[in-house]
């Protein structure tokens, strides 16, 4: 057990009003929990405090060389009114791995839950109920040293900030426009692809800001090699279905292991999908496209569950699926997975984990 020293917001701020204007990272909650961690010592001083300012040295290793990962996750509110989490226990395993990529002393896995379950309790007042929105859960680990020649990296933080967030569909789900980036490279073989870093996101948004200059809401991302093959869409997962199978990229060390393209295939494969994790190439995709045989493009992710994709951007032409509308599969997809994550069906997976339990 972990003990946790709670110092509780002696000012706790006004909730959002309107929870149909929620955003996305626009509020913050009245608490948040911090764990520091120094070689010797090890983990220490678990505590929650008042959201507030950090105090730390200019000479942080996180603000110069990107010593950063992140995990994302939500707090669900049921109709009953109790709060639930979605596979907590995965996006602790994966923070584990993105550590060790990052050379990081990995933050402890029944730590990591229990600093979950304890914080969101404690700002369970803030999990809105309006259709689709839900309390963003953000941990964090950065390093805190203050050596810039990065002989040691002896002193880390980690620490949880909740924040409730909109439902990202207020008119029902929506199609999206992406185009395929065939110069900029989210990542490369061996490099941090497959970890939650702070640094892939850092060297995304140029593409990204030029596809939205373009019209295209994200980004398609090939492989940094070869420019040959499909990997990610944004910072979500991406599927095809070609001919009634399901075709996602395989994971390897250049594709983030998303929690919801793991659940995905999952269910995919009870419902009686194939499902193919392979190498898949863009010049395939593209002979399937002009052949009509992709019949739907989804990417799925945390933040927005699903995303339709109605059109692709490639070369510098557009390509449409579907006649541009939500496929069968990617609705019955996003209707059973956030039925599940809101406790609005009954989840035979053992996936959703109670508030308090
Ligand atoms: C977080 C993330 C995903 C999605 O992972 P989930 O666990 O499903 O939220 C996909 N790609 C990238 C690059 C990500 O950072």
């Amino acid at each position: 057990m972990l003990h946790i020293d709670i110092r509780r917001n002696p000012a706790p701020k006004a909730k959002p009003e309107d929870e149909t204007k929620l955003g996305f990272g626009k509020y913050y909650t009245d608490h948040m929990f911090i764990m520091d961690y120094e070689e010797g010592t090890g983990w220490h001083d678990a505590r929650i405090v008042p959201f507030e300012n950090f105090s730390m040295t200019p000479a942080a290793l996180v603000y110069h060389y990107g010593m950063c990962i992140f995990e994302g996750m939500k707090a669900y509110r049921r109709p009953d009114g109790a709060v639930q989490l979605f596979r907590p226990d995965e996006n602790a395993s994966r923070m584990k791995r993105s550590a060790e990529r990052m050379c990081m002393p990995p933050f402890p896995e029944e730590y990591f839950l229990e600093a979950v379950q304890t914080l969101v309790a404690l700002d369970a007042d803030w999990v809105p109920s309006e259709p689709g929105t839900t309390l963003y859960i953000r941990p964090t680990l950065i390093c805190n040293h203050d050596d810039l020649s990065m002989h040691a990296l002896d002193r880390f933080m980690f620490f949880i900030i909740l924040s409730p967030v909109g439902s990202y569909y207020t008119g029902g789900l929506q199609p999206v426009r992406i185009k395929v980036e065939e110069e900029a490279s989210r990542c490369v073989r061996g490099g941090t692809g497959f970890a939650k870093c702070g640094g892939n996101y850092a060297g995304s948004f140029q593409a990204t800001q030029q596809a939205a200059r373009e019209g295209y809401s994200q980004v398609l991302w090939l492989d940094g090699a070869t420019k040959q093959y499909v990997e990610e869409v944004g910072s979500n997962n991406i599927m095809f279905k070609i001919g009634g199978k399901i075709v996602t990229p395989a994971l390897g060390d250049t594709v983030l292991p998303g929690i919801t393209r793991k659940s995905s295939i999952e269910m995919l494969k009870g419902w009686g999908y194939e499902v193919e994790e392979r190498l898949l190439p863009v010049a395939e995709l593209m002979e399937h496209i002009e052949a009509e045989n992709v019949e739907e493009v989804f990417g799925v992710g945390t933040a927005a569950i699903i995303t339709p994709v109605g059109t692709l951007g490639f070369g510098g032409k557009d390509y449409e699926f579907n006649g541009g509308k939500i496929g069968e599969t990617t609705q019955r997809l996003y209707d059973e997975l956030v039925g599940l994550q809101f406790g609005q069906r009954p989840d035979p997976y053992g996936w959703t984990v109670r508030i308090g339990e």
